[in-house]
């Protein structure tokens, strides 16, 4: 492709509001006729009872299936099994960022549509036309791109306000990391996720999604430990999902994510949802970056408030396990990582300096700002 082409891409539509769990099935047979709606027994358990009500009013079929739990290829491949079984059309997912991964990557293989029902606010997972995939046991294992984004992605407010506040505190981190790494690509002008140079519009997605969460997820939080849809909720959940969907997609992503996805090769370390390892890939890339030490501290103050880890203590590490160090910072510095794509070159020494020094940095400000120690992670066997 010529080096100079700018591109953004989105989903078809994108639904939020309270109750819109119940207009599901209109707005899916738009798209299809014979959904294969796929969720894990638990989020079934939530929303299995509306979902059925809602296709059955738009007079669609219900087929569901179980999601098993990690988007790895070879549960991608069991529900191409099925979708070709059951003669789908469209493919939905209703649950989490695996469960919205696997499905993705499983539609696009069947070669029909896909839908998205996100029940909690947790990644920005939902709109993009990519997917993550995992080994079996839950290591970075490939992103894999589609050649469009998924055709719906509805989100009931109060579905995700009903879910524990620590998914929508681990979307804040992984929304607040869109315009970390938005900004060091348009710096360097590099290729976005969405396959080109990034416009204008991608970054200014991306920064959008930064203010509105400096300006509402700590009230947000607040309400979601009650259940309670708030203005400042509406907002928190779009900033996560859309905001930074779009601006992470078509923004592009650096040195935060290529360190989450070092992060997730480190035993230690598993077991930590998706935005908190990406909020220590945020802190790892401010210092990187030589970014003013008001900055740094801004964000290490306001990200302890809204709970999410700052420190390596919090995910599982220690600053001097130089092994564990050097293991993450080989992983997300390996050809054709996104780190690539900061304004300067890094390289695994650079990476391992960057992360061993967080753990004062962080436990500096939080001491001098009245904020609480660090509580250590510890990972549960497997
Ligand atoms: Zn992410």
């Amino acid at each position: 492709m010529a080096s100079k082409i700018r591109t953004v891409i989105s989903p078809g539509r994108y639904v939020q509001g309270k109750g819109a769990i119940t207009q599901l099935g209109e707005y899916l047979k738009l798209i299809g006729d014979t959904p294969l709606v796929v969720a894990d027994d638990l989020v079934w358990g939530l929303v299995g009872h509306d979902v059925e009500a809602s296709l059955s009013a738009a007079g669609l079929p219900l087929h569901r299936e179980v999601f098993n739990g990690v988007p790895s290829a070879k549960e991608v491949d069991r529900l191409v099994g099925v979708i070709k079984r059951t003669g789908a059309d469209v493919a939905v997912a209703i649950g989490g960022g695996s469960t919205i991964d696997a499905v993705k990557a499983a539609g696009f293989i069947a070669g029909i549509r896909w839908a998205n029902a996100p029940t909690v606010a947790s990644t920005d997972a939902p709109c993009s036309a990519l997917s993550v995939i995992y080994t079996d046991t839950g290591e970075f294992s490939e992103y894999r791109f589609f050649p469009r984004n998924p055709d719906l992605v509805l989100v009931d407010s109060q579905i995700v306000a009903n879910a524990p506040v620590s998914l929508l505190i681990a979307g804040v981190g992984d929304a607040l990391a869109t315009w970390l790494e938005a900004r060091a690509t348009a710096r360097s002008n590099s290729k976005t996720m969405a396959g080109g140079l990034p416009t204008v519009t991608g970054t200014a997605l991306a920064e959008l999604s930064w203010d509105v969460l400096w300006g509402n997820a700590l009230d947000a939080i607040d309400a979601v430990q009650d259940h309670q849809v708030t203005p400042a909720v509406e907002k928190v959940i779009e900033a996560n999902t859309l905001l930074s969907g779009l601006g992470f997609e078509s923004g592009g992503l650096a040195a935060a994510h290529a360190i989450h996805n070092g992060l997730t090769a480190v035993e230690a370390t598993h077991g930590l949802a998706h935005g908190q390892k990406v909020n220590i890939g945020s802190v790892t890339q401010l210092v990187m970056e030589g970014a003013p030490s008001s900055d740094i501290k801004d964000f290490i103050e306001f990200t302890t408030r809204v709970g999410l880890p700052t420190t390596l203590t919090e995910v599982g590490l220690k600053a001097d396990d130089e092994k564990s160090l050097r293991t993450i910072a080989e992983a997300a510095t390996v050809p054709g990582e996104t780190i690539h794509s900061m304004p300067f070159e890094v390289s695994a020494d650079d990476v391992v300096s960057a992360l061993a020094s967080i753990e004062r940095l962080a436990r500096g400000v939080r001491q001098r700002a009245g904020l609480p120690e660090p509580v250590p992670y510890v990972a549960a066997h497997h």
